[in-house]
């Protein structure tokens, strides 16, 4: 049982002594921990069942060494939970049909269940080519177009995983989203596109943003939801935000030094009901869906 979220509501709590709200900063790592611990015991049940451990294998192209650390937190989140993984370094120079060839390796293997490609990816690899190539049953990071459609008809099984980090944090705190306001600023496949597909299938109405739209300000003043996921440091200031809204901050910029979000945190407090951090906001919620992706897709394709 995951622990109760600290209360949302749409009549935002007030500092008795002020006008300023008491704003909820979402604990990302904690909620994210509380989810693997049920994964963990999932995968016990599995084995007590006779079922091998879940595997998640990803591929890097290249030697970035970002895209490494993040490679290395996602092998830790699977020991964490009793996974398996295995990940495949190749250098920048690898080819498309050599990266195309080993993906249909994996697609092949049966101890193989859940396939992420790290991306970015070299700028001689097309990234729908290899998106087109991962199976789609798994397709831990749901980019492959039958996944992708399956998400717009409201049928799919594994989608993107932060919008799923993002869903999960909104529903935890209770965010109501029947009827709401909801504003996405973003518009990629990996985060805007599938978040606002997600926002709507839960009634909300759903206004999409990008670096061409007029008066954004304005637009995120009218919303009880932002959603922010450009890449832009601090670009939604306090002022933006309408008193009792709820705050996802995807974006993760880093800054002398430090990471920073799409969102003027300190100037949200006291005016947003709820927000999340740059760090240990949606990051952790996002490894945490790549688990569930992967344990879903070994799931559906064993039959368990
Ligand atoms: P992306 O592919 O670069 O897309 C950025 C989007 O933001 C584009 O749609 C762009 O509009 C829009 N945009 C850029 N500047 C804007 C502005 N000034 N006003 C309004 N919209 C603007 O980025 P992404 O992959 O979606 O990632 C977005 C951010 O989320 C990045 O900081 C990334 O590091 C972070 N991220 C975090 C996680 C996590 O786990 N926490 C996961 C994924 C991504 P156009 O379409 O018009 O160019």
């Amino acid at each position: 049982m995951t622990k109760p979220p600290a209360s949302f509501s749409a009549e935002p709590n007030h500092d008795e002594s002020s006008d300023a709200i008491d704003t909820i900063v979402v604990d990302g790592l904690g909620l994210a921990n509380q989810l693997r611990d049920e994964m963990a015991n999932e995968i016990v049940s599995l084995a007590a069942g006779g079922h091998r451990p879940p595997q998640l294998t990803v591929v890097l192209v290249g030697d970035d060494p970002a895209s490494k650390s993040y490679i290395k937190g996602k092998q830790r989140a699977c020991a964490r939970i009793g996974a398996d993984s295995a990940e495949h370094i190749l250098p920048s120079s690898t080819t498309e049909e050599e990266l195309l060839a080993l993906l249909d390796d994996l697609n092949q293997d049966d101890g193989v269940d859940g396939i992420l490609v790290q991306l970015p990816l070299p700028k001689h690899i097309s990234p729908e080519k290899v998106a087109e190539a991962i199976s789609p049953a798994k397709d831990a990071d749901a980019l492959h177009p039958l996944n992708f459609g399956r998400l717009l008809l409201g049928n799919a099984e594994l989608i993107s995983c932060t919008p799923l980090g993002v869903m999960a944090v909104l529903a935890h705190h209770r965010v109501p989203l029947e009827g709401a306001n909801a504003v996405v600023i973003g518009r990629s496949n990996i985060v805007g596109k599938p978040i606002s597909i997600l926002l709507q299938q839960q009634n909300a109405t759903v206004t999409m943003c990008h670096s061409k739209t007029r008066d954004l300000a304005g637009i995120c003043r009218e919303a009880d939801v932002i959603v922010a996921a450009t890449g832009v440091p601090r670009m939604l200031k306090g002022d933006w935000i309408r008193p009792g809204a709820a705050v996802m901050d995807v974006g993760v910029t880093e800054v002398d030094g430090k990471l920073v979000g799409d969102v003027d945190f300190e100037a949200a407090q006291g005016i947003a009901a709820i927000i999340t951090p740059s760090r240990r906001g949606i990051g952790p919620m996002t490894i945490t869906m790549l688990l569930r992706n992967t344990l879903h897709a070994y799931r559906t394709r064993k039959g368990l």
